[in-house]
């Protein structure tokens, strides 16, 4: 089976090495051509644009930004959509909206094209390890054949319902994933205004009933100031819009929506959890920073 990568960022260049790892003749696209040289290296051919790819593989996975990457792959010059191929899978494992996915998937459809939505839970270290959570929306027979490729990628893979499905699926998990963000930052902001150290109350999580996988990574990176995105914040502010636009107005998640559209202007950029930093910048009334803690604040 010869597969076709669009989409080389943080997620998509593990991903799609463990892929080339795992023996499949691979072809990759970026925009950026920068990005495609690690995959050159490890043997990956260089397609010149979406389609040019579409024409040379069986199946093409696509890890990007959001809907609006996904409109100009697919319908933008030389995009996915208006080619004589047909017979092929076409894999979005972006973090997009369930429209776009229904939109797609109908034109596909119409060219004798499958496609499937296939979100990730798990960030950089999961896909690095092929240890994402693989949420699929579409048709099980094509789930079926993609299979092989996703044993690769996930420790899971669940089909959760037809097209856009999985986004929808993503959706929800990535709400969860803003309140435990925000629920860390308020939690370690508060007990430092009170005069605990932040290491002191991260290894107090990190020991008790609410340790996870999540407080240990970005309790680390609390602690060493480590705000280079693994996650930007830009991208769950997005998809908390996506998520309200699907209908999200419970307490917590309008809060939540309402923290990280105003976060994003300043931290988009950096990682989900300087977060922290928009809550500390809102809680000036209180006591400074312990020494420790000065560079929270820069
Ligand atoms: P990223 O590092 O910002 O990479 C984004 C990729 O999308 C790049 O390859 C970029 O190309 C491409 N892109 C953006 N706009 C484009 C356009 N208009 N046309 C063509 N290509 C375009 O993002 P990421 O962290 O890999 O995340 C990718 C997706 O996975 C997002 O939907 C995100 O929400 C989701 N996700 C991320 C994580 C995580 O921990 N990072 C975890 C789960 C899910 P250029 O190089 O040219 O900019």
């Amino acid at each position: 089976m010869k597969l076709g990568w669009i989409g080389l960022g943080n997620m998509g260049n593990p991903m799609s090495q463990r892929l080339i790892k795992a023996g499949f003749p691979l072809t990759v696209y970026n925009r950026s051509k920068e990005k495609e040289e690690p995959l050159k290296l490890l043997g990956a051919s260089v397609a010149s644009s979406p389609r040019i790819l579409l024409e040379q593989v069986d199946v093409v996975i696509i890890m990007v930004t959001d809907d609006r990457a996904i409109r100009e792959i697919f319908d933008g010059d030389n995009g996915l959509l208006g080619t004589k191929a047909n017979g092929k899978i076409i894999i979005n494992m972006s973090t997009v909206s369930p429209g776009i996915s229904k939109d797609i998937a109908l034109f596909c459809k119409q060219e004798g094209n499958y496609y499937l939505d296939a979100p990730v839970s798990g960030s950089v270290k999961q896909a690095e390890d092929g240890q994402l959570v693989i949420m699929v929306g579409g048709n099980e027979a094509i789930l079926e054949k993609a299979k092989p490729i996703f044993e690769h990628l996930g420790k899971l893979t669940l089909l959760v319902g037809g097209t856009g499905a999985g986004n929808t699926a993503k959706l929800a998990i990535n709400t969860l994933l803003a309140f435990y963000a925000q629920g860390l930052a308020e939690a370690v902001v508060f007990a430092r205004q009170n005069d605990i150290k932040t290491k002191d109350l991260i290894t107090i999580i990190n020991n008790s009933a609410m340790a996870n996988v999540f407080t240990k990574i970005k309790g680390d990176a609390v602690m060493q100031h480590n705000f280079n995105a693994a996650f930007a914040l830009k991208h769950i502010a997005k998809d908390l819009r996506l998520a309200k636009d699907k209908g999200l107005s419970t307490p917590m998640g309008e809060a939540a929506f309402k923290t990280f559209q105003q976060a994003e202007p300043v931290w988009g950029d950096e990682d989900i959890i300087s977060i922290i930093k928009y809550v500390s910048s809102l809680s000036k009334f209180v006591s400074e920073p312990t020494t420790e803690d000065q560079s929270m604040y820069r």
